[in-house]
């Protein structure tokens, strides 16, 4: 079943002699549950195409389909409303707030929103991400695999329809990164969220169902596993 879809995407940023084609007509259809890596070298597209199906930054020109919606059509409290509800983002840098434990960051988003924290969710991603043991901890007394760990637990606690992974193992060793992704994978089996995981590392994107290639701001391959 087709849950985002891109339509002829185009991003430019600056002007004049600064002008740059981010995206230039990406068209681009993922289903619900689907897992998708984006793979491409520095500068080709990849953050600025996730940003674009995570609400976070508009096209100069085309549509982003969300079930059948354009989310950009919506107002900006809507679209903020589908940011936080509906999108978990996670980075190379983990931006965990420092003076908060593993468990008050990864609620924080819940709480931001005036929701009720679900503690059986907690606990069960506590459980899944190995942080039982460290969730009254501060970020700096953790290892930078287990702060990456709590930021995904941060951006998986409100239930998100998507999850957005930026090289989400760029900061960590190959051991440490591998770990990152074989969470990923759990939970997206566990969960069932739609994941995109932006990458330059081609060992890394062989392990989505999906391969989409970015080159030039163009989709230069789409391979299925
Ligand atoms: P990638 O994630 O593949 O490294 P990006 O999506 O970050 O690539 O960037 C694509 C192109 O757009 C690059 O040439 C980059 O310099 C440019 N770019 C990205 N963000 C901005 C911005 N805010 N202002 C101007 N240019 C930008």
């Amino acid at each position: 079943m087709e849950f985002i879809k891109l339509e002829e995407v185009c991003k430019i940023y600056g002007r004049d002699e600064n002008r740059v084609t981010a995206l230039d007509h990406v068209s681009l259809q993922l289903e619900k549950g689907e897992f998708a890596a984006i793979i491409g070298s520095s500068g080709s597209g990849k953050s600025t195409l996730l940003h674009t199906i995570a609400g976070v930054d508009a096209p100069t020109s085309g549509k982003v389909y969300l079930d059948g919606q354009d989310i950009y059509a919506q107002s900006c409290e809507k679209l903020a409303i589908f940011r936080r509800r509906q999108v978990g983002l996670i980075y190379q840098f983990h931006n965990l707030l420092p003076t908060l434990s593993v468990e008050e960051n990864i609620t924080l988003p819940i709480l931001m929103d005036k929701r009720r924290v679900n503690r059986e969710r907690l606990n069960d991603l506590l459980s899944l991400l190995g942080l039982e043991d460290r969730k009254n901890h501060l970020p700096n007394q953790l290892s930078g695999g287990q702060q990456q760990r709590a930021a995904i637990g941060r951006a998986l606690m409100n239930a998100p329809a998507i999850v957005l992974a930026d090289e989400p193992t760029g900061s960590l060793d190959s051991r440490n990164g591998q770990e990152i992704i074989r969470l990923l994978k759990e939970s997206h089996k566990k969960y069932g969220q739609t994941l995109v995981l932006v990458t330059h590392d081609e060992n890394i994107a062989l392990q989505a169902e999906r391969v989409i290639g970015i080159a030039d701001g163009r989709v230069v391959r789409d391979e299925r596993q």
